[in-house]
């Protein structure tokens, strides 16, 4: 019997295929007590199982690790190694089985709900949502222990692909799955930035989450339909529906293909206006994707990520490499790096304090300045790669004049010590700075006189301008990046930027909205930055637009104080 159930859209497209239902291993655990002489076979056991789990995770990782998989992927699998050596899990298991003669995947399941409770307790929401890495790594202990890790089906004689229903994916779960022929994700669990979503977007894969009891309402191979662009599931489609949805997957297909065609066409509007479209990346092998798509350089490379998921920072030596396998990628083209930007959602291993209000506490150049040995390590890293093509330091969430200058004469010391040690850079490497904080896009003299370009962080600036913080779901429905008080300050740092003649990009989220793309080209904007999978939609809209009949119209738009009307006139434009 056909139905339809809705959860949350997560990953555009449609995706037509058979069910695969993945098993929820930790459901199946079972609870017996071990006799005395066994109870060393069974620490063992549990040992072994981990070792197991240890070798297929550190191959993941080293596959992810060489362009294979989205650098997200690559986190998480670090993220899940260390879940894996902390003492509190396997140490502690292993004690449940000594002290009360537990089976092996009893006692792990016990340590896991503990330290889950433990996570729960959390106020910070990143932290917390960690709770569902600890459960996936146990479920991936369970299941060799159980002796089934999950394997997916071949591929069908029908031609069509794999839909899997779980409750939950891991990262590791979702790059096991790539080389199979997966059309779709669909889960009990997730939200939009969770992982399922996050891979699922990246490996351009239609995803729907939060279904809630999906798994128990899908049998295993029932035909099922995936609109991820409407977060709906159709399970057990009829022929009129089925013919719908396939006429509509053919049309999504050719869109895609039609676009990529754009690839190497140069942005620019109706009326002759060239646009920049960059590429933000996250880790080095994510040059190649920014490359691939021919974007016009890096506009945001996100150097934290290589301080995350790990016991010790990278010395000048690793973060050298690093920045310089990125230039020669992008072989001439500009590549902008941002210094390191931690705190808030993005923590390093016990390196910062726990903070009541992190958003606010020493986050990205607050802590890069009370940290300046560390700065100073970054910088001289950077300067050096600087000699090998053309890269620009970018400085995260500036919000005073005495900021940039502190940050100028540390990056004038790392100069130094560069010249005593007789190694070339680029002398005159272009410094600028990240709007993301209302106090700097109201004082934008100070940025314009000291810096030779800015970047409007919108995924921020939206937190701090509408005070709502962008990683708390009960607060979602209000972030609007539409409100009439965020385009004021956006259009105001563009033009502050025409004024005094230096470029300006938007590297939020906001610059890979297509539906964004015409109001940004009418405020002025002629860089724009983005997740390499957006760059050819975007472009496609730039080329669509007419500059100047957009900035009259823009024009009027920012003027209005109420979102919902600016919202209307934004659709259209
Ligand atoms: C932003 O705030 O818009 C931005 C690009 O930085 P991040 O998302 O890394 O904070
Ligand atoms: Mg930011």
């Amino acid at each position: 019997m056909s139905f339809t159930v809705h959860g949350l859209a997560v990953s555009q497209g449609i995706a037509i295929g058979h069910a695969h239902l993945v098993s929820h291993a930790l459901l199946e655990v079972a609870h017996f007590t071990i006799s005395p002489k066994h109870v060393e076979a069974e620490v063992a056991r549990l040992l072994e199982a981990t070792a197991t789990v240890k070798t297929e995770l550190a191959s993941l990782k080293a596959s992810a690790s060489t362009g294979a998989a989205p650098s997200e992927v690559d986190a998480f699998i670090g993220m899940h190694i260390m879940i894996l050596q902390d003492p509190m899990l396997v140490d502690a298991a292993a004690n449940l089985i000594r002290t009360r003669r537990s089976n092996a995947e009893w006692a792990m399941v016990q340590q896991m709900e503990q330290l889950v409770e433990q996570f729960e307790a959390i106020e910070d929401a990143y932290l917390r949502e960690r709770k569902a890495d600890v459960v996936q790594v146990v479920e991936r202990v369970v299941k060799v222990l159980l002796g089934h890790p999950g394997h997916l089906p071949p591929k069908r004689k029908d031609g069509l692909g794999t839909i899997v229903v779980a409750h939950d994916l891991s990262p590791t779960d979702t790059i096991g799955f790539k080389d199979h022929a997966v059309a779709g994700f669909i889960t009990d669990a997730g939200g939009p930035t969770g992982h399922t979503a996050i891979v699922a977007r990246s490996l351009s894969i239609p995803a729907v989450v939060a279904l809630r009891h999906i798994r128990h309402v899908v049998k295993d191979d029932e035909l099922i339909i995936i609109d991820g662009t409407r977060g709906v599931v159709i399970v057990d489609p009829d022929e009129r529906v089925l013919e719908e949805y396939r006429l509509r997957k053919a049309e999504v297909e050719l869109e895609r293909s039609k676009l990529k065609r754009l690839k190497s066409m140069r942005a620019a509007t109706l009326d002759g206006e060239e646009v920049q479209i960059l590429a933000n990346i996250e880790l080095p092998p994510d040059a190649t994707q920014a490359k691939n798509v021919e974007a016009d350089g890096v506009g945001l490379f996100r150097t934290e990520f290589l301080f995350m998921s790990r016991d010790t920072w990278p010395d000048e030596d690793e973060q050298f490499e690093a920045y310089k396998t990125v230039v020669k990628t992008m072989a001439g083209r500009p590549v902008t790096v941002r210094t390191l930007d931690v705190g808030a959602d993005k923590e390093l291993e016990g390196a910062t304090r726990p903070e009541d209000n992190p958003a606010l506490g020493l986050r990205a150049i607050r802590y890069c300045l009370a940290e300046p040995k560390m700065f100073l390590t970054q910088l001289r890293a950077l300067l050096r790669a600087s000699h090998f093509g053309k890269l620009k330091i970018l400085i995260p969430m500036l919000a005073s004049s005495n900021e940039i200058d502190q940050t100028l004469i540390l990056l004038e010391k790392a100069k130094t010590q560069l010249r005593e040690r007789k190694i070339k850079f680029d002398e005159a490497v272009p410094v600028g700075g990240m709007i993301e904080v209302p106090a700097a896009a109201l004082c934008l003299g100070a940025f314009t006189k000291r810096l030779q370009f800015l970047s409007i962080g919108t995924n921020d600036l939206i937190q701090y301008t509408l005070a709502i913080d962008r990683g708390n779901e009960a607060v979602a429905h209000l972030y609007n990046p539409l409100h009439p008080a965020v385009l004021r300050l956006i259009h105001q740092t563009i033009q502050a930027g025409v004024k005094a003649g230096i470029p300006v990009s938007v590297c939020g989220e906001m610059a890979g909205d297509p539906d964004c793309a015409r109001l940004l080209i009418g405020m002025g904007l002629r860089q724009f930055s983005m997740h390499p999978a957006q760059i050819l939609e975007v472009k496609q809209a730039i080329l669509r637009a007419d500059a100047a009949d957009l900035t009259a119209k823009v024009q009027r738009l920012l003027k209005l104080d109420d979102p919902d009307r600016v919202r209307e006139a934004v659709e259209k434009l």
